[in-house]
């Protein structure tokens, strides 16, 4: 199996042992990506999260994925961009890094990502892949878990900034490892 993936597809049908919601710091849902999955979960999901408390932004947190297809949902507040000089990328790479880790030590196999922070946050999408790609490739290059990872681009236009973003950092000998 490949371990790292680019699709474009809809996070909420992920047939992923867990799913990654971009979300916010209060955990109570909100639009975009957040909403859909708040939405297609029902309102368990709300009720776990409210008695979560919330979460700092580059932390992440688990819940149980109700009536997702996925078993589990791994909540991360991404950076809001600011223009790029108040520790944004540093955030995105926690993020990304505090799921991986999480994931890995629930012993979940399985995570798909949206594009944390590139929608209403504002995230400039070439940076945000950088960042996340390298976030992703450096966990998977040091960890056993998650056994596979996927990033979930809603449109095409999102699959192709990542695409060529990887194709720039790791096509070659590095891609074989992975
Ligand atoms: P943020 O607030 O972190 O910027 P958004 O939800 O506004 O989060 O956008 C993050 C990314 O999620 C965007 O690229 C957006 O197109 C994408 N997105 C929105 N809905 C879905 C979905 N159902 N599945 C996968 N990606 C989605």
């Amino acid at each position: 199996m490949k371990r790292f993936d680019i699709v474009v597809g809809d996070i909420t049908c992920s047939d992923a042992e867990a799913i990654v919601n971009a979300a916010n710091t209060s955990l109570l849902g909100g639009s975009g990506v957040d909403g859909a999955i708040h939405r297609a979960a029902s309102q368990s999901l709300l009720e776990e999260c409210r008695a979560l408390g919330g979460c700092e932004t580059g932390k992440a947190k688990l819940t149980k994925g109700y009536r997702l297809p996925a078993k589990y949902v791994i909540h991360t507040p991404g950076p809001i961009w600011q223009g790029g000089g108040l520790g944004e990328p540093a955030l995105l790479a926690s993020c990304y890094r505090s799921c991986l880790s999480l994931a890995a030590a629930s012993g979940i196999e399985t995570v798909d990502f949206p594009s944390i922070s590139t929608g209403i946050y504002g995230y400039p999408l070439p940076q945000a892949a950088t960042v996340a790609l390298r976030a992703i490739m450096d966990w998977l290059s040091e960890h056993e878990l998650p056994r596979r990872v996927r990033m979930v681009c809603h449109t095409e236009a999102v699959a192709t900034i990542y695409r060529q973003t990887w194709n720039l950092w790791y096509a070659g000998e590095k891609a074989d490892r992975i």
